[in-house]
């Protein structure tokens, strides 16, 4: 998971569909650690891909995003994962992970938010609403002057 973890998510992403969409046209390995290999972008370029699997950090590609910068883009993850198919099960399990996070996360806050709402009282209530309101110039906009002005 080094190289992945490098990815930021939209590469990772990215990465995953190419490698699913086989964008990877050729690779061969160089030696214990490091491969390369040829990887179609979204245009017709085939962009060359060098990628070392131990230090991920020593990477390369040559696409105008990671061209001449430790980036790990798109073309490295979509090697990485044909190389390391079972690197791909670890990512999506992960990503689904995430989510069920995000999930809970969010139905936690919905709990604590309908908690607070009902342990405030009717005057609080409409201090806190006049707050929010106040905050929101859109809201003041359409209830009030767009209805008299057109
Ligand atoms: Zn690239």
């Amino acid at each position: 998971m080094g190289l992945i973890s490098l990815a930021s998510s939209r590469s990772a992403w990215f990465g995953y569909e190419y490698y699913k969409d086989k964008n990877v046209k050729n690779y061969k390995q160089i030696n214990e650690n490091e491969y390369e290999g040829s990887v179609a972008g979204s245009g017709k370029n085939l962009y060359h891909v060098f990628l070392n699997i131990k230090n991920p950090r020593f990477s390369k590609c040559d696409c105008p995003f990671a061209k001449d910068k430790r980036i790990i883009c798109k073309h490295l993850v979509a090697l990485f994962f044909t190389i390391l198919p079972h690197e791909v099960d670890k990512y999506l399990k992960k990503i689904e992970e995430n989510q069920r996070e995000a999930e809970l996360w969010e139905e936690e806050l919905h709990k604590k938010v309908e908690k607070y709402i009902r342990s405030l009282s009717k005057e609080a209530l409409k201090e806190a609403l006049h707050e929010i309101l106040y905050q929101s110039p859109e809201w003041i906009f359409d209830r009030f002057v767009r209805d008299r002005i057109y």
